[in-house]
């Protein structure tokens, strides 16, 4: 697989901790597992890690708030 972002042809299988954070407050999403680019470090989680993502951005983002994280695409 390619990176979404670079193009870098050398995406690693990795399981992390992801900190989310709204305005003031953070959320740990533990065991998110995904493949990173080891050159420019971009993401793409799998699918359970992603839907955990999405899941908890929906239920903790409040409006006028964003992640801090960048989003991924799909
Ligand atoms: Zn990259």
């Amino acid at each position: 697989m390619n990176c979404p972002a670079c193009g870098h042809a050398d995406m690693v299988d990795k399981v992390l901790d992801e900190m989310l954070s709204y305005g003031g407050q953070s959320l740990t999403l533990h065991a998110m597992h995904g493949e990173f680019c080891s050159s420019c470090g971009e993401g793409i989680w799998d699918e359970e890690s992603y839907r955990r993502y999405t899941e908890a951005d929906m239920k903790e983002a409040k409006p006028g708030t964003r992640l801090s994280r960048h989003q991924h695409n799909t």
